[in-house]
């Protein structure tokens, strides 16, 4: 006997894997002029998903989110975004996709309200436009600076006025190119909680060359090299490899033994670097500098100079690409 509850859920296997995939890559190249930005890269992305696509400078990143979002043709290959074509059917892709370029470009002369005016025409939102902006301005926080002109925001609120664009016409999938470059540390936290809230209900892609990010957002990396996909994971498994760590340098005053350091709970390794400057590395979330404060003062050892280094993604693509 076949249960009604089973040819749904057979249904939904088959409409799932067939059809309502968020994003859909396949094989995608794109050469510019000579120069091969991505090589036949295929992933993925099933609705609700924040994934993390992640690269050092000149991956081929930008390329991608410009291809998905109908910027830029491919070279060869093919996207669809819920089902739709980007090539054939780019204007219900352009509702379906909300965009933060990189840089995110802005009139500047414009005010808030003003250039989300200018934005939701773009959309033809109609009498829906008022709703909609105060819809954002309240999501994206931009409530006590909306009356300013975009030029007199600082680079985090401008960031806000970035997103406030790419949601205005309520995309179920967001691709945001690179959205916490150049913010300082602070608006770094803000805007990834934001990001982070958005991604409750919509399908979000990001870029980004730092690792961290991909870990403290998303649920998923795809990591590409030179334009090609070198590993797409769960960000849990991606972790367990161990790629991230921190390097402290420290410079003591004076010799001791080094295995005192390696008792220190955290402790993965540790590098003579001069005479008494050691590197001493632990996993990426692990911060023991106060450890190592203590230490030196338990053992009557002063600390010259610390220095933390978070190791970036240049070398989880060498752990990567050693296999
Ligand atoms: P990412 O965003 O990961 O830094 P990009 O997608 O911007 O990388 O660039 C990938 C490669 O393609 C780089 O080598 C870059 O120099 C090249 N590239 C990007 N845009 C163009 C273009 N318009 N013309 C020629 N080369 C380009
Ligand atoms: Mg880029």
């Amino acid at each position: 006997m076949i249960l009604v509850k089973d040819i749904y859920s057979n249904f939904a296997v088959l409409f799932y894997s067939n059809k309502i995939m968020s994003i859909k890559v396949s094989n995608i190249t794109k050469i510019y002029g000579e120069q091969k930005a991505l090589d036949s890269v295929s992933f993925e992305i099933i609705p609700g998903e924040v994934v993390g696509l992640l690269g050092p400078n000149g991956a081929g990143k930008s390329t991608m989110m410009k291809i998905i979002t109908c910027f830029i043709p491919p070279t060869s290959g093919d996207v669809s975004v819920y089902g739709y074509d980007i090539l054939e059917q780019s204007i219900e892709v352009r509702k379906k996709v909300g965009y933060l370029p990189e840089n995110n470009p802005l009139y500047l002369d414009m005010y808030v309200r003003e250039y989300l005016e200018f934005i939701a025409g773009i959309h033809k939102l109609g009498d829906k436009t008022k709703q909609r902006i105060d819809k954002m301005i309240e999501i994206t926080g931009l409530e006590v600076e909306r009356k300013k002109k975009i030029g007199a925001l600082s680079k985090g609120f401008r960031q806000r006025v970035g997103l406030a664009q790419a949601l205005i016409h309520d995309p179920e999938v967001l691709i945001l190119d690179e959205p916490t470059s150049g913010l300082d540390p602070n608006q770094i936290v803000d805007i990834r909680e934001l990001i982070k809230n958005i991604g409750k209900e919509k399908t979000v892609m990001l870029s980004t060359h730092i690792m961290q990010e991909v870990e403290a957002i998303c649920n998923r990396a795809i990591i590409i090299n030179n334009g090609i996909l070198v590993a797409d994971d769960l960000t849990t498994n991606l972790s367990h490899l161990n790629l991230n760590k921190n390097i402290l340098t420290v410079e003591f005053d004076k010799p001791f033994d080094k295995e005192l350091i390696i008792k220190i709970s955290g402790v993965k390794q540790i590098r003579q670097k001069e005479n008494n400057t050691w590197q001493i590395e632990t996993a990426g979330n692990i911060d023991i500098r106060q450890d190592i404060f203590k230490f030196a003062v338990d053992h009557s050892i002063s600390v010259l100079t610390m220095h933390k280094e978070e190791v970036k993604l240049e070398k989880v693509f060498q752990e990567l690409t050693k296999k």
